[in-house]
């Protein structure tokens, strides 16, 4: 799970990681009150989205008095924020975030996530911040330091000592990036993080270190156990497909072709998109409906696919191991009548009672194929969707 900047920035104070003065805010008409109770003589008004790149997409403006303060909270807020991260559409701005500037003398990079080849915390490094670190990582990759830290002894006072020396940073600066490296390792074991990004960490004219930005992501199977990280959960800034596919327990997530998938399995799913786009065609989706599937789980499954408009043809590859094919069948034509679907349906089923499954899809006078094996289906759908792109 993805939280704000805002929010991530409250965690940070909590674990005594210096960021600016600054408050969220939903409405144009507090922000000169903020301004007032933050002082200083110029601020940055923030867009709070669910992507990095707001910068170079509009999302962060310099303002030097109160009044253009004002102007630009009316601008962002209620505006749709596009970046390199987001998709064509964007992300809706219903929060921005209103902090001091700070004068910046350098801009570093420095973050926490999971090794998983060595299933430990590591920690990026570089002075190269502020900007995209995968394009520094591609070009400049001796720009990057990256450490492990083992997870019984703990982060070392030598480790954070390397990452200062890394960094050009000098005197009681280091103590600082040791406080924070630190705060950092005890919210992402605290929390169940799994990434704490800080780009840029600056350094202030008066040799100050503070996060400037601030992106954590959390284990979303982790998330029961943090009610106050959930509570931090924004839909607005998630896929509403995906938001509703998580009540019904199904693994969905959305994609640009035109072909729609149902599978049970997601490594089935995985080889299904594959298959399709073998054969030509463009899934629209990935969709895991899970191993015990019912009628209800095929229906909302079916509506979810049908939402997109994008959507010619659907392609169910359903193997019955733990629900029997017959059952599957009955489903999937129960889903299909109730949800009154008209595009080209193709279903492949395998295993327990295939034959009677097969024999309940075929002469129902729907849009239905029974396909005979995985790469017949996946032909059929391609065909039936329009023919290989
Ligand atoms: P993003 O990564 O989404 O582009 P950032 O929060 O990193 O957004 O902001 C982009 C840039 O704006 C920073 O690299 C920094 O140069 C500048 N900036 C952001 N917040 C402040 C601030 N409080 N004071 C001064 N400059 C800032
Ligand atoms: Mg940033």
């Amino acid at each position: 799970m993805n939280i704000h900047e805002y929010q991530a920035k409250q965690l940070f104070l909590e674990y005594g990681i210096p960021v600016p003065a600054g408050k969220p805010t939903v409405t144009p008409l507090n922000a000169t009150e903020i301004t007032e109770s933050l002082g200083g003589e110029s601020w940055v008004v923030k867009a709070q989205v669910h992507a990095g790149g707001r910068g170079k997409a509009g999302g962060v403006k310099v303002a030097s008095n109160k009044t253009e303060v004002a102007d630009l909270c009316k601008t962002m807020l209620g505006s749709q924020i596009i970046t390199h991260q987001t998709d064509a559409a964007g992300l809706p701005v219903n929060q921005v975030l209103i902090e001091k500037t700070y004068p910046i003398e350098r801009e570093l990079y420095l973050s926490l996530l999971i090794d998983r080849g060595t299933e430990r915390m590591i920690f990026i490094a570089s002075a190269a911040g502020g900007m995209d670190i995968e394009a520094v990582a591609h070009e400049t990759p001796e720009k990057i330091l990256s450490l492990k830290i083992n997870p019984i002894a703990g982060l070392q006072s030598y480790q954070c000592r390397l990452v200062a020396y890394a960094l050009g940073l000098t005197g009681k600066q280091h103590k600082s990036l040791e406080r924070i490296m630190r705060g950092m390792v005890d919210l992402f074991v605290a929390k169940d993080a799994s990434q704490i990004e800080i780009n840029p960490l600056i350094v202030t004219n008066t040799g100050e270190l503070m996060a400037l930005d601030a992106k954590i992501n959390f284990d979303d199977n982790a998330l029961d156990l943090h009610p106050d990280i959930k509570a931090f959960k924004d839909p607005e800034q998630e896929d509403k497909r995906e938001n509703i596919a998580q009540q019904f327990g199904l693994n969905y997530i959305t994609l640009d072709g035109d072909i729609g998938c149902m599978v049970n399995g997601a490594g089935l799913a995985m080889a299904t998109m594959d298959l399709v786009k073998l054969k030509g065609g463009k899934p629209a989706n990935f969709l895991d409906v899970g191993g015990g599937t019912n009628v209800e789980k095929v229906c909302e499954a079916f509506k979810l696919i049908l939402s997109d408009s994008h959507v010619k043809a659907v392609l169910v590859n359903i193997f019955g191991g733990i629900v029997k094919c017959d059952v599957i069948a009955e489903g999937i034509l129960a889903a299909i009548k109730e949800v009154h679907v008209t595009i080209p349906v193709v279903v492949r089923l395998e295993g327990t009672n295939v034959e009677q499954g097969r024999a309940l899809l075929s002469n129902t006078g729907l849009n239905l194929y029974a396909a005979v094996d995985l790469a017949h289906a996946a032909e059929q759908v391609v065909a039936l969707a329009g023919g290989a792109a």
